[in-house]
Order: C-alpha cells, then sequence, then structure tokens
C-alpha cells in the first residue's frame, strides 16, 4: 500500500445528455471529441455520478411531458443545485426557465424569431469564449425576453440575449452541435462544479 493518501483521479468528464426527445447525437459527437464521455439520460439513475449535463434542443411541449412521465424534474433539479454544470440548447433553454423546471432565471420566449423565420446561421462573439466568433445555428429558436439581476448575458442577437450564464447553469438559444462548434461544450466542462 503507498503510504501517501490515493486522490482518485477521473481524466474523463462523464457528461449526461438529457435523451427523452430532440438532437442528443450531436451532442455526444462534440462530447467525444472533446476527450469527454457521454452518457445518455431516460431516467433519474442516469443522473448519477455526472460531471455535468447537457439539455438538448427538441420541443420543449414533448420533453416537458417526458420529463413528468419519468419523474425527472426534482432529480434535476437536485442536480443543478448540487453545482453540477448545466448547459440548455434551444428547448434545453425553454426547460430551464422560470415557467419549466425553474432553475435559470429568465422567461425564454418560445419561437421568438418568427414563425416564418424557420432556421437562420449567425455569428458573433459569446463573453467567456475565446477564439472569434461562434458560428450558431437557430431553428425555431427561443431568445430570453426577461431575466432576473443574477443573469449574466453573454450575447445578444438584434439585443435579444441568446446565450446567458447563472452559476454553473448555461443556456444558448441556438445549436452550437450543429455547427460543429466545440466551445460552448469546452465552457460548460470548465465551469467549477461538484462532482454528484
Ligand atoms: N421551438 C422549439 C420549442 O419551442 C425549440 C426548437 C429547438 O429546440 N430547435 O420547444
Amino acid at each position: 500500500m503507498a503510504d501517501h493518501p490515493v486522490v482518485p483521479v477521473r481524466a474523463v468528464k462523464l457528461v449526461g445528455i438529457l435523451a427523452l426527445q430532440g438532437g442528443f447525437e450531436a451532442h455526444a459527437k462534440i462530447l467525444r471529441s472533446l476527450g469527454a464521455q457521454p452518457r445518455e439520460v431516460r431516467v433519474a439513475a442516469d443522473l448519477e455520478g455526472l460531471d455535468a449535463l447537457i439539455i438538448p434542443g427538441g420541443e420543449s411541449t414533448v420533453m416537458t411531458l417526458g420529463i413528468e412521465r419519468e419523474e425527472l424534474a426534482e432529480p434535476l433539479r437536485a442536480l443543478a443545485a448540487r453545482g453540477v454544470p448545466v448547459m440548455g440548447t434551444c428547448a434545453g433553454m425553454i426547460m430551464l426557465d422560470r415557467d419549466h423546471l425553474g432553475l435559470l432565471d429568465v422567461r425564454a420566449e418560445r419561437n421568438a424569431f418568427g414563425r416564418q423565420l424557420h432556421s437562420f446561421e449567425a455569428e458573433f462573439e459569446v463573453e467567456g469564449v475565446p477564439g472569434g466568433p461562434v458560428h450558431a445555428v437557430f431553428i425555431r429558436a427561443p431568445w430570453v425576453a426577461e431575466h432576473g439581476d443574477d443573469v449574466e448575458v453573454l450575447a445578444t442577437v438584434d439585443e435579444h440575449p441568446v446565450a446567458v450564464r447563472q452559476g454553473n447553469l448555461l443556456a444558448v438559444a441556438f445549436h452550437p452541435e450543429l455547427a460543429g462548434e466545440t466551445r460552448l461544450h469546452e465552457l460548460l466542462l470548465s465551469l467549477n462544479g461538484h462532482t454528484s
């Protein structure tokens, strides 16, 4: 036996992706490219031991039903309360807001860019993301219509917040994963969380 304390070293971060509905595979690919290990989350037990969690895009109404069906709301709130970093993208931003999981002090407005403007791509700087503009894909995206004082706005489009952070919670209205943009995932992995 070694006479020094054994410090558990977990080089590979285990990142959950809520996989009830929506686009989780593209996130998994980005996470693997960053050396993290993705895990699809379908039931509460899948949240155990995660170093971070992603709530992907999809349809917030369908995702809400899935969270109710699997009784995931409380376990998700507990995970965030433990300080585990969580990132919501598009519908995931909606799920985090005041009217849904109530984790982020924002009100996300669904389909905020208008029905005609189904999808578009844009490039802009995101605070905390070095290396030039982020390439963002918006698909029937929300924006943040209201937010509390603790919410930091990291990026805006037409003066509407589309990337926000509140402590260990990160939410973006767009899909970084569909543009091969890895830096938001890197930001998520760099947020200081406690391992659950
Ligand atoms: N419009 C969807 C919703 O309101 C979100 C779209 C997306 O995640 N790409 O839930």
